[in-house]
């Protein structure tokens, strides 16, 4: 049987895997009913379990019946496990029980996804080598994926190659987009601290004004990417928060900003961040005051290797047809950290539409979002064949 026919097959029961997930969600770290399920599920169908690597991460291992092939090739298959810690607006019956959190990402459907997938491998078993299913933590701004890693994944299960896949509610279901080279954006966080000295409103001279020189601040962070990088290139410098003040008759003492700075390319990365510190302390300092800065390099950008990019281009394509892939078209400024295992091994991510007629529609992380069911078999009937055709 073909993973697509076992796996419309399994639907039924996928469905209800992904409803029991969505009704119980966990955000990063916290994954201890989901990862627990996960790794019963697995151990059921006879497949190796490995626990507590990068805390509520778990690795099933699987080996192919298929030794005539030499056989010692690796490849990983990705899911990540975490919900958001938002409101659920939905109300139907498998809304989230647990107040404050959400599986508004879909993150729910990445690991049925590979649970069929699994499933349907550890049956069939039909290809050479090894694949290290790997349900990861916390990718929601946490960065389970380096949490993995840091505690030896890819030492202990070794990769050639890594796949992992998202759902696009951009994107109509039965539509894939395979891009090679950037996929998604590097995203770092900033803090600022602007340093002035406190004055009365009525005698701003005699003080340093902390507020206007977030001001100035706000205006050469805006033209940084405009004036300074390539205008073929891509950066955002976004601020997000600004706090400053407790009277309107007192300049205070300190103004915070908080925010986000978007790039697609090492480079362009590096000098956003030296642009970036240079252009704020000068502006704090024209004025007298100070700033200062905590910068932080959040996920890096999600880099496709080309070979690799090809390959998920074709098993996609064997399950919603060559002429449903896009391989051509703009990275998105999100993130993943998913990039952090493309740093280390080759691979691939690709986006799987769900738009449906009626649902799916609904962007991620918004109250009204949820994953399409329809999806499931697609995703995962892809996912076994990447294993079949790499590891044939
Ligand atoms: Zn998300
Ligand atoms: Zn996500």
């Amino acid at each position: 049987m073909s993973p697509r026919d076992r796996l419309t097959e399994m639907h039924p029961e996928m469905t209800a895997w992904r409803r029991d997930f969505h009704a119980h969600p966990e955000i990063g770290f916290e994954e201890h009913r989901t990862s627990g399920i996960v790794a019963a599920k697995l151990a059921e169908w006879g497949i190796e379990v490995h626990r507590g690597l990068g805390g509520t991460g778990v690795v099933g291992v699987i080996r192919g019946n298929k030794s005539a092939g030499g056989g010692n090739r690796a490849i990983g298959l990705r899911a990540d496990m975490d919900a958001l810690p938002m409101e659920e607006a939905n109300d139907f019956a498998h809304r989230s029980s647990n107040p404050g959190r959400m599986h508004g990402c879909g993150h729910d459907g990445h690991t049925t996804m590979l649970l069929g997938a699994a499933r349907y491998l550890a049956e069939t078993r039909d290809f050479s080598g090894t694949v290290h299913l790997i349900f990861q933590p916390a990718e929601e701004g946490l960065a389970g994926a380096k949490a993995m890693l840091e505690d030896g994944l890819f030492e202990r299960f070794p990769c050639d190659a890594v796949y992992g896949i998202h759902n696009s509610p951009d994107l109509p279901l039965g539509t894939v987009k395979a891009l090679t080279g950037t996929a998604l954006a590097a995203i770092d966080y900033f803090s600022v601290v602007l340093r002035g000295r406190s004055a009365h409103g009525a005698h701003p001279h005699q003080g340093i004004d902390a507020v206007a020189i977030a001001a100035a601040v706000v205006n050469v962070l805006n033209t940084l990417p405009s004036r300074h990088v390539d205008a073929l290139e891509s950066a955002i410098v976004s601020i997000g928060q600004i706090h400053g003040g407790t009277s309107d008759i007192v300049l205070p003492e300190t103004v915070e900003l908080r925010g986000s700075v978007r790039t697609l390319k090492p480079e362009v990365r590096d000098r956003v961040e030296e642009l970036f510190h240079r252009a704020v302390t000068h502006t704090a300092a024209a004025q007298g005051g100070t700033a200062e800065i905590a910068y932080r390099r959040a996920y890096p950008a999600t880099i496709n290797t080309p070979h690799e990019a090809d390959r998920a281009a074709l098993a996609a394509a064997a399950v919603v047809g060559a002429e449903n892939v896009i391989r051509a078209g703009d990275p998105l400024l999100a993130g993943e950290d998913f990039a952090f295992m493309l740093e280390r091994a080759p691979g691939a991510y690709i986006l799987f539409g769900q738009r449906g007629a009626e649902r799916g529609g609904t962007p991620v992380h918004n109250p009204l979002y949820d994953f399409n069911d329809d999806l499931l078999p697609l995703g995962a009937a892809y996912l076994a064949g990447v294993v079949e055709q790499e590891l044939a």
